[in-house]
């Protein structure tokens, strides 16, 4: 195991400094979360070649969309929370009852003390980064486990993001699943897990055994409605787009499309053409699409493409880890392609007669971390929102959801639990401490409420 700036510290002695850290109080005042978060900035202006680069090297990421999903997110968390610290720190003011019309009752937002990020592979700076802000902003110490499997990404992270920040407050632990499982046998106050559900089971099994709050924002399968009143094209570039949007490996991507056999047929040729426009006729070369992550996922994506018929697309070649924009049709619910979550360029496209049948069969599978329907009946948009259930819904398009940090961010049941974003990530790392400050005053008055019990204490 690997401690950045660390030397030959052990584990334990590193949580105990973070621990007296905070015990100190060192990271309560606003001026010192401040500090931390304006180092975060600092971090992603001074070396922002420096992280495209690793994108590039870990997923072959197009620049474009890097800078809106990792830069440019993480930058709006940070200077959203610069600007609202002092405000989201206030006591919160709450109604209070008769009987303590004199008192004081509030919330207060506390740190919870030591928290632990774990972040995987596919969006491996925002990932890092938007938990971060929000931990930091909310006055805890910060143990980070960024993913080892986007290595190097991992690489600058370790060797660059510690220079910013206090090292008192924040410890860096660089490991796979050996490593994270040996770090989870310590006590830690919070734990963000991103990742997948599995792993999300191993990190809430360890929390229980120190009664540690979670927060899990994991994956799943991600359905798309689409209604026959649509116009096939504008469906398809957006359904493509979000689908291939950093080749497929996207936690909130469409994970298939359900809609009828009619509309299927006026879909494929739309995306067909949708596909040829976004990455040329060989996207391949297009430097529009990136790379699958590593072979043990070209490998499962590759074995994924043996499911029901492939309609556009479906080449691949390990040598560079590329899988072509692929759309699946005539693919059964028992087959892998439909059994687990496909995280790659694959579209699988499922009929349903009905809308009720769509909604049948969302609803007969793990609630999904997004929903997605197309109509241009905005009833039939409503009726798949009233009538499922996902950790957050896009109407007419693909995750813009996500874009916006006033809307909460998570799971639902199999896809997670526990939210963030914006002032979310805030409360979500904060303590919400109810208190009521009394005087001694009054005391005749208060006496009525003791023993010995009369009716007169019934009347009160
Ligand atoms: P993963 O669960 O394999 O790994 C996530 C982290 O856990 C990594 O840091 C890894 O080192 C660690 N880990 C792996 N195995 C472990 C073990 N046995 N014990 C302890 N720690 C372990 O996930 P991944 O492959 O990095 O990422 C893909 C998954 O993450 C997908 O399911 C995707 O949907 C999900 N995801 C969710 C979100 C979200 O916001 N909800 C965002 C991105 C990815």
């Amino acid at each position: 195991m690997l401690w950045p700036g660390l030397g030959m510290d052990s584990v334990g002695d590193t949580l105990q400094r973070l621990r007296e850290t905070f015990s100190a109080g060192r990271t309560r005042p606003a001026e010192f979360r401040a500090t931390q978060l304006e180092g975060l900035g600092r971090f992603l202006r001074d070396n922002k070649q420096l992280l495209q680069e690793a994108l590039a090297r870990d997923l072959r990421k197009p620049d474009f969309e890097s800078e809106v999903s990792e830069f440019s997110m993480a930058q709006h968390e940070i200077h959203l929370a610069l600007r609202n610290l002092r405000a989201w720190m206030k006591d919160e003011k709450v109604p209070r009852s008769l009987g303590t019309q004199l008192d004081r009752a509030f919330i207060r937002k506390e740190p919870f003390g030591l928290v632990l990020i774990i972040v995987p592979w596919n969006y491996p700076l925002n990932l890092t980064l938007v938990p971060l802000v929000g931990a930091l902003a909310a006055g805890n110490c910060v143990v980070l486990k960024p993913s080892e499997i986007s290595k190097n990404m991992e690489q600058v992270l370790a060797e660059v993001l510690p220079r910013y920040l206090d090292q008192s407050c924040f410890a860096m632990v660089l490991g796979g699943p050996e490593e994270t499982g040996q770090l989870l046998e310590h006590r830690f106050d919070y734990i963000f897990f991103t990742g997948s559900p599995r792993v999300g089971r191993i990190v809430m099994t360890a929390a229980a055994k120190h009664l540690t709050p979670v927060t899990l924002e994991l994956g799943g399968k991600n359905p798309c409605y689409v209604d026959d009143n649509c116009d096939p094209e504008t469906v398809a570039n957006r359904v493509a787009f979000f689908r291939y949007f950093n080749t497929g490996q996207t936690c909130v991507a469409p994970d298939y499309v359900l809609c009828s056999p009619e509309m299927q047929e006026r879909l494929l040729p739309a995306l067909q053409s949708t596909i040829a426009r976004f990455f040329g006729e060989d996207p391949r070369s297009s430097p529009n699409l990136g790379r699958i992550i590593n072979d043990k996922h070209f490998q499962r994506l590759q074995g994924l493409l043996g499911c029901g018929r492939v309609a556009i697309g479906g080449q691949s070649d390990q040598s560079d880890r590329y899988i072509a924009p692929t759309v699946l049709v005539d693919v059964q619910e028992t087959e892998p392609v439909m059994q687990e979550e496909i995280f790659g360029p694959i579209l699988p496209i499922v009929n349903v007669r009905s809308l009720d049948e769509a909604i049948d069969f969302i609803n007969r599978r793990e609630k999904p971390l997004a929903l997605y329907a197309f109509s241009k009946s905005s009833e039939v948009v409503k009726q798949v929102l009233a009538r499922t259930s996902s950790g957050g819904f896009c109407g007419n398009d693909g995750f813009m959801h996500v874009s916006l940090a006033s809307l909460p961010f998570g799971g639902v049941g199999a896809s997670g639990m526990g939210r963030y974003h914006g002032k979310f990530s805030f409360d979500t790392f904060s303590h919400h401490r109810g208190c009521l400050l009394r005087s001694q005053g009054m005391e005749k008055i208060y006496s009525i409420r003791y023993p010995p019990y009369t009716p007169r204490n019934l009347r009160m």
